[in-house]
This record gives structure tokens, C-alpha cells and sequence, in this order.
């Protein structure tokens, strides 16, 4: 049988730097021989002087420790592989020890040089906090908790809903309406019961983030909106976190390392954010599946090397990627010393108002919705009973209106609007409305600085809340 020897870190000085040993065997007594009989000074090391395995020798053969099962005369099947695990000291004593199962399990990294026993014993003592278990949360979580992260904080206070399935591979279909740190935990600890989970079911605020991210060495930040984008970013630098960056939109993501000792942190490089309305939301824009998968994936790999200490991070570096054209492309980043954040003289010193920062303005009750331009889904419904005269205009694309609209509504597309503001009667009451409420803020906007005279309401969170609060009949999307 030809068989392989995998040989760690530790060992291969004794095998002139090979990893791997191909030798004929039968069984891992005779494989052993085998590779004793080509380097023996590693002889020494396996074998005691009546020739039995030194005890500090653990041998795997395809990932089980032959001491469970017939010691040296484990039979060996043709391309098995055989693995030498020595017990290791010094170095990384103030790290936790892994057990035999995790030996096992972690196979595949104690073998490779860059990670090694110590390696992984500082993935097991890591903390990583995840920010959001969506699309990028997602294969984050999955892959630090595989790769054997020690502890997993999650932040998240979302429910699981049909239409997260197509890209946050974390839930599944069964966990439909439950909460996401509940599934999300279900399935890290499916995936690696060493792993503990530490859950924050709650929304990340200027309140809470500096409590929650002090008792974590990486934030992975899998956020969605700006708000908490800079929230993450502040609260990182304040607390002197490395802040592991993704982002995604369409076919297109970008990944980065901020808050490093030396390299740039988010508002380096967006110093402010764009204006409500501007840059559609994935759940307005819609996204590629697999585009988080890959993203978060990338975010997964700088975690670990910022746990290992090693490797080349995407520090001072932002990877753009499109997924459309396949095509991967970096350009420099670069501290700005006039940043607020992490400049030489920051004027940021602690948390402020993330909502107002990003212009969006505070949720308020009904009345006070009004005077901001804004009317909630149940108070149109309550209106239109009424028998009030209200005039609909729906500013999504028409593939958007054919799945669901609200009786009685013209559509006009946002891309149209001042061109068609015709078309919208001054004289009438008019309620803009879109998926989420984020295009008709804008289409309200844009009709007002185009001097469109009549009122116009914007309806708050969209058809979505129609669907939700008024017509649960109605499809989402
Ligand atoms: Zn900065």
C-alpha cells in the first residue's frame, strides 16, 4: 500500500523541510519503520529503545488516533494518509491545550507550517465579534467556527425570513421566523461544539458597542447599513480593535483591514456617507448569492491572520471584486492624517449620533412622522377607509411593481421622476412609496428641489411595511 506521512512543523528539520513522506506499507507500524529507515534521526524521536512509540508521539491514520484502535498494527488501505502529532513544548504556554478530538479535527492546519500546534492553540484562545449574521455574518461564522476560533460573539436582533435563504448559508429553510442568533448559534455549534458563542440579541448602538466589542482581540464587521458601518468603525479605533471590512452591492464587494496600528481606518476612506437615498440598500439593489459568500470568505482568512499574527493583511489595501466580470483588482489606501477617527490630532472622542451622522432621521410616532414628510403604512391604510383622496406613485422598476403593489398606484420609476412629475396631480394629496422607503425619500426629495408645488408623504419602510402591517397577502420580495 502506498501510503502518506504527514510530518509537522516541529519534526521536519529531521526530514531535510519535507511535509509529507510517501512511503509502502501495510500497516502504521511498518509505515513508521519505513520512514525511520529514511531519516533516522527521526527515529529517535518515535521510538523508545525497545521499540515501542514514545508516548508523547500521537499517530492519526485518516484522522484517528491508532492508540484508540490497534496501536502499530492499524492496517493502512492504499493512499492513506498517517499523521505524527508530538507533543510540543514551550512557546505558547499561556495558550490553551487541544484535546485529542481537536488534534483530529484541526489535522489539516497543525500540518501546515504558517499555523503549526500554536497556531491553532491562538485560534482556540481568540475572540472574534461578528457584527450582523447575514450575508456576510454568514460564511464568517461558519468558517471561524470550523477553522476552531475559540469564541464567536454575534450581534444581531433580526428574525430568519424566506427571502435571507438565497445568500446567508447559516440559516436554513427549517429556521424560517426564528431569531438569527438562535439559528446562527444552532448551526456554529453543529459545525464545532468547542466553539462558544457568546450572543448579543440586540441592535449595536452608540450606547452599547464599546461594551460589547472591549471583550473581543477582531471585529468582523458584516453590517449592512451606514449607520452602524461607522459605528463599527469609531467604536474599533476608540478600543484600538483591527476592524475586518466587507461589503457588497449587486456583483461587487470590497474587502479591507481597518483600525491596524498603522493602516487607515473606514473613515479614511469615506470620510463622510453618501446622502440617504443615493446608494440603494441590498434589499432595494439586490444582490448576487454567492457575492457575500466570496466576500465574507475573504473576511474569514484576514481574521485569521490577524488572530495568527502572520501572513500579509489587507492592511493600507482595499480588494475590490466584481463578480460579474470575475475580475479581482487592490488599490492603496492610505492613513489620512487629517482624519477625525485616527488621524494625528482626532477630534472624534467618543460615539456620536450614527442615524443623524448618516442623515436619517430618528424613528418617531405618527404625528411627528408627518411633519418630517412621512406617513406610516397603517395611518395610509387608516386613511384610504377613510375615504380620503390620496394619490399613490409607486418609484420602483416595473419587474418590482408586476410582483406586488398597492391598489390604485401609478408607477413611475425614480430614474423618471422629475421628467414625469407631470404626471403627479398638485392639487391631491400624494403618498410616494417604494420597497423599503429609502427611493421615495429620495424621489420626494428630488421632486421638491425640481419645485414640484403639491405635498407630497413618503411611506415609512416602504411595501414591505405595507405587507407586514396592512396586506400579509401581499408577496414580499
Ligand atoms: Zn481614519
Amino acid at each position: 500500500m502506498s501510503v502518506s506521512i504527514l510530518i509537522p512543523t516541529a519534526l521536519r528539520g529531521l526530514t531535510g523541510g519535507q511535509s509529507s513522506v510517501v512511503v509502502e506499507a501495510n500497516s502504521a507500524g511498518e509505515a513508521l519503520k519505513s520512514l525511520a529507515a529514511l531519516h533516522g534521526e527521526l527515529a529517535k524521536h518515535l521510538f523508545g529503545e525497545n521499540g515501542e512509540l514514545r508516548n508523547f508521539v500521537n499517530i492519526y491514520v485518516d484522522d484517528e488516533d491508532i492508540r484508540h484502535g490497534a496501536g502499530l498494527a492499524t492496517e493502512l488501505t492504499d493512499g492513506a494518509s498517517l499523521m505524527i502529532v508530538p507533543s510540543i513544548a514551550g512557546g505558547a504556554s499561556e495558550l490553551p491545550e487541544l484535546s485529542r478530538e481537536e488534534l483530529a479535527r484541526y489535522s489539516r492546519h497543525l500540518i501546515l507550517p504558517e499555523l503549526g500546534m500554536e497556531g491553532q492553540r491562538k485560534l482556540k484562545n481568540a475572540r472574534v465579534l461578528l457584527v450582523g449574521t447575514g450575508g456576510l455574518g454568514a460564511p464568517l461564522g461558519m468558517y471561524l467556527a470550523a477553522a476552531g476560533v475559540g469564541t464567536i460573539g454575534i450581534v444581531d436582533f433580526d428574525t430568519v425570513d424566506s427571502s435571507n435563504l438565497q445568500r446567508q448559508i447559516i440559516h436554513g429553510t427549517k429556521d424560517v421566523g426564528r431569531s438569527k442568533i438562535a439559528s446562527a448559534k444552532d448551526r456554529i455549534h453543529d459545525i464545532n461544539p468547542h466553539v462558544e458563542v457568546v450572543a448579543y440579541e440586540t441592535r449595536l448602538t452608540s450606547a452599547n458597542a464599546l461594551d460589547i466589542i472591549k471583550d473581543f482581540d477582531v471585529v468582523a464587521d458584516g453590517t449592512d447599513n451606514y449607520p452602524t458601518r461607522y459605528l463599527v468603525n469609531d467604536a474599533c479605533i476608540l478600543l484600538g480593535k483591527p476592524n475586518v471590512y466587507g461589503s457588497i452591492f449587486r456583483f461587487e464587494g470590497q474587502a479591507s483591514v481597518f483600525g491596524a496600528p498603522d493602516g487607515p481606518c473606514y473613515r479614511c476612506l469615506y470620510p463622510e456617507p453618501p446622502p440617504p437615498g443615493l446608494v440603494p440598500s441590498c434589499a432595494e439593489g439586490g444582490v448576487l448569492g454567492v457575492l457575500p459568500g466570496i466576500v465574507g470568505t475573504i473576511q474569514a482568512t484576514e481574521t485569521i491572520k490577524l488572530i495568527l499574527g502572520d501572513g500579509e493583511p489587507l492592511v493600507n489595501r482595499l480588494l475590490l471584486f466584481d463578480a460579474w466580470t470575475m475580475r479581482f483588482r487592490e488599490v492603496k489606501l492610505r492613513k489620512d492624517p487629517e482624519c477625525p477617527m485616527c488621524g494625528t490630532h482626532p477630534t472624534i472622542k467618543a460615539l456620536i449620533d450614527y442615524e443623524q451622522f448618516c442623515g436619517i432621521a430618528p424613528a418617531a410616532d405618527d404625528a411627528d412622522s408627518q411633519e418630517a414628510g412621512e406617513i406610516t403604512a397603517v395611518e395610509l391604510k387608516r386613511r384610504i377607509d377613510l375615504g380620503q383622496d390620496i394619490q399613490l406613485i409607486d418609484v420602483r422598476e416595473p419587474f418590482e411593481f408586476a410582483i406586488a403593489r398597492i391598489p390604485n398606484t401609478t408607477l413611475i420609476p425614480l430614474g423618471q421622476i422629475e421628467r414625469r412629475a407631470g404626471e403627479i396631480d398638485p392639487k391631491r394629496e400624494t403618498v410616494v412609496y417604494c420597497k423599503v422607503g429609502m427611493r421615495s425619500a429620495a424621489a420626494v426629495h428630488r421632486l421638491k428641489e425640481a419645485g414640484f408645488p403639491g405635498r407630497l408623504l413618503n411611506l415609512k419602510g416602504g411595501i414591505l411595511a405595507w405587507a407586514r402591517d396592512v396586506d400579509p397577502s401581499l408577496p414580499r420580495y
